[in-house]
């Protein structure tokens, strides 16, 4: 064992002993610690300065009470989180999640991401995160404006256009934003660059709703164009039914690849004559429906419960769009059974660590999320810029910039990947390029 890798798992005991409660954080740091060692061998001065300490522990975490009445006239209260992780390259930027399943093990493990991801777009944007384990599901609109306004009513305080820009994540979308916007206006007056996903009316950018699903694709189309080939008549598995999930399949069928499945959290359907895009986003993002309504209006598609990933088909490509962990080492082996050559992930940490590790021995490309799902960021960090203009691009003018951003990424990835010895490995390019920028901003600003 070398020295770096001593350091780092002596590095790693201590992490788990502190957090041991925490385990998707612990996750996080699993699969990035070891990964950097091959750089951390190159530049010792990382390690005596204790920089990768420093950097797992979040500058700020707020967490507050969010009272908000229901329907029915009962008061409820949930929980409001926001992890400020690292600002040294920009102000802290990063998604807010409505989840019953929020708590701070989530959201220092997709802060902790977030920060790399935000690395990696080349862009001038910090890392953070927040949201509440508020649930969403069943709740109606004046319930979800009341909780929207209570969660602001504090947040507010913590958050500025050059401090922090949250934006949406799980349970929050264009509605939600509008909400929290309306909110911090009435108390801190109009500051559209506060948070970005907001309506095209009042300072939203275009391709904001579709960026994190397009620049899957992009990143993915920019892989395959290095091995000569295409989406053009390929089979692809997409899981969720979300944002991210739907504009994914409006990609792929744009360029001739054949979706045929979605998801949500009871269930999933299959269908093979290629998933009808205009039903979903129907049932979807206008109705706020389940998925079982898709089978209704469409007969010859099939609806099956439980997890997507159980799934047995020809499938060339995968693309998880859903949540973390929703592939486990089970679902790796029917993946590898089914022939998929392309794992592209859209959520933030859908594999568990051994499914990962059985992906990547099975040589099955492996494309981690803080890359691959970064355009979602990415195109945020652009709304920000038209903000401080005062202006708004065309919807050409930021989809080119995030194909541009997206094969960027991928370029850096496999390069840095290559560079350590790490040849195809997206995971460890990733990490090490993410890294290697913060590190040396940290240095450089007297390891603040
Ligand atoms: N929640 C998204 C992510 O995971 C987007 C964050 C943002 O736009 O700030 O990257």
């Amino acid at each position: 064992m070398s020295q770096s890798s001593q350091a780092i798992a002596a590095l790693q005991e201590k992490l788990i002993a502190k957090d041991a409660h925490q385990p998707e954080f612990l996750q996080a740091l699993e699969e990035f610690l070891p990964s950097i060692v091959p750089f951390l061998e190159d530049h010792p001065e990382y390690l005596e300065k204790n920089i990768v300490e420093l950097m797992v522990e979040a500058e700020r975490i707020i967490q507050f009470r969010v009272p908000w009445q229901d329907d029915q006239g009962n008061w409820q209260v949930n929980r409001g989180f926001r992890v400020q992780f690292n600002s040294v390259i920009g102000p802290y930027k990063g998604g807010l999640r409505f989840h019953p399943t929020v708590d701070l093990s989530i959201l220092k493990f997709l802060g902790f991401e977030q920060v790399f991801k935000n690395s990696l777009t080349g862009l001038p944007i910090g890392g953070g995160k927040g949201g509440s384990d508020f649930d969403p599901k069943g709740k109606s609109d004046s319930e979800i404006m009341r909780f929207c306004q209570s969660f602001m009513t504090e947040l507010y305080r913590h958050i500025g256009p050059s401090l922090d820009v949250p934006a949406g994540d799980i349970g929050v979308g264009g509605r939600e934003i509008g909400y929290l916007y309306g909110t911090y206006r009435r108390l801190r007056g109009a500051e559209a660059g506060v948070l970005t996903g907001k309506g095209l009316d009042y300072g939203g950018s275009l391709v904001r709703t579709e960026a994190t699903g397009y620049g899957l694709v992009y990143f993915v189309k920019h892989l395959l164009k290095e091995h000569q080939d295409s989406f053009e008549g390929k089979t692809v598995q997409v899981s969720g039914s979300g944002n991210v999930a739907i504009y994914a399949i409006q990609k792929v069928q744009e360029y001739g690849g054949k979706v045929i499945t979605c998801s949500d959290s009871n269930g999933y359907i299959v269908d093979e004559a290629g998933i009808d895009l205009a039903l979903l986003k129907e049932i979807k993002e206008v109705k706020r429906q389940r998925l079982t309504e898709y089978q209704k209006a469409r007969p010859q598609a099939q609806y099956f419960e439980g997890s997507v990933w159980n799934c047995r088909s020809n499938i060339d490509i995968a693309l998880p769009c859903a949540t973390q962990n929703e592939i486990n080492e089970d679902h790796a082996d029917i993946l590898i059974a089914n022939g998929v050559k392309i794992i592209g992930e859209g959520a933030n940490m859908p594999t568990t660590l051994t499914a990962v590790k059985k992906i990547q021995a099975a040589d099955i490309i492996y494309c981690p999320g803080k890359a691959a799902n970064a355009g979602g960021v990415a195109v945020s960090a652009l709304e920000m810029a038209q903000n401080s203009q005062r202006l708004n691009w065309s919807f050409e003018e930021v989809d080119q910039q995030l194909d541009q951003t997206m094969a960027t990424i991928y370029k850096t990835c496999k390069e840095t990947a290559e560079k350590y010895s790490h040849k195809d490995d997206l995971l460890t390019g990733a990490n090490i390029a993410g890294f290697a920028k913060i590190a040396k901003v940290m240095l450089a600003q007297g390891l603040v």
